[in-house]
């Protein structure tokens, strides 16, 4: 499943060139998780002034209105001046005058979401209870630390909820929970103030890493240039269930929490 950093990155792959762009088609697939929302043929004319990203949400502003992208469950985007024939699995391709923005999505978990603006109740619905970014200013140590105190759930669940803080998903929680030495099982509000402050900066430091080294491949993702990530390659816990902790050496523990799979080292992390 795509997260925040593999998000981010789609996003820095195609930003910048497609800003400007006057879009002049825009072709359908199977329906996607939710409607595009407007008559397709409306935005042919209108012009891209630029992508931004809120939580694992692409933000196509146009010059009237916005489209939000998100990728679901194996969502990838291309784009590219010349693109092959469209196939099967893709579901929404935006025409332009810069080049041809496409989502290939098979499981289809995806979405297409056109909005007159952000404050549109359609835009609100997928936006409004989005946590703070974890790569802007507005994440904080202490406010993080005063939010954990209102959560009973463990910490790992808190995380991947997206209230508190938003687009750190499974792979990105247990891999910070691990850089900061806590259990994912412990309770959010019995977090110290300076085990939360690890947390934080542990959370900030594994995803700027991620986005630098270009996302995971772990399922589908492929950025819009159809390069691929290797953030595996440097995971301490996520996957390595029974393997030796880099650390320690003790065998990396895998449980199940919530319906997700959880990975930690029972000896430096502890509750
Ligand atoms: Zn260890």
């Amino acid at each position: 499943m795509p997260e925040l950093p593999e998000v981010e990155v789609t996003r820095r792959s195609f930003a910048d060139r497609i800003a400007g762009a006057r879009i002049v088609s825009v072709q359908l697939g199977k329906p996607l998780r939710w409607a595009l929302g407007c008559d397709a043929s409306a935005l042919v004319g209108r012009t891209v002034l630029c992508v931004t990203r809120r939580g694992k949400y692409l933000l196509v502003h146009l010059d009237a209105g916005v489209l939000l992208l998100h990728l679901g469950m194996s969502g990838s985007l291309q784009f590219a001046p010349v693109l092959p024939p469209r196939g099967g699995h893709d579901h929404f391709e935006l025409g332009t005058s810069r080049g041809c923005l496409r989502l290939h999505d098979p499981r289809r978990f995806g979405a297409v979401v056109f909005a007159d603006s952000l404050d549109d109740p359609r835009a609100l619905k997928l936006l409004e209870r989005l946590g703070v970014e974890p790569l802007e200013a507005g994440f904080d140590p202490l406010l993080f630390y005063r939010a954990l105190r209102l959560r009973r759930s463990s910490i790992k669940q808190v995380l991947l909820a997206g209230n508190t803080v938003v687009g750190v998903g499974n792979i990105y929680a247990s891999e910070a929970l691990f850089m900061a030495g806590i259990r994912p099982t412990t309770r959010a509000d019995r977090l110290s103030k300076l085990r939360a402050a690890r947390l934080h900066a542990a959370i900030v430091e594994v995803l700027q890493r991620a986005v630098a080294l270009g996302g995971s491949t772990l399922h589908d993702f492929s950025s819009a240039e159809g390069q691929s990530g290797y953030f595996q390659l440097d995971a301490r816990v996520y996957g390595r269930e029974g393997l030796p902790c880099r650390v320690c050496e003790t065998p990396i523990r895998g449980i199940r929490q919530g319906q997700r799979s959880t990975f930690f080292c029972p000896q430096c992390q502890k509750p």
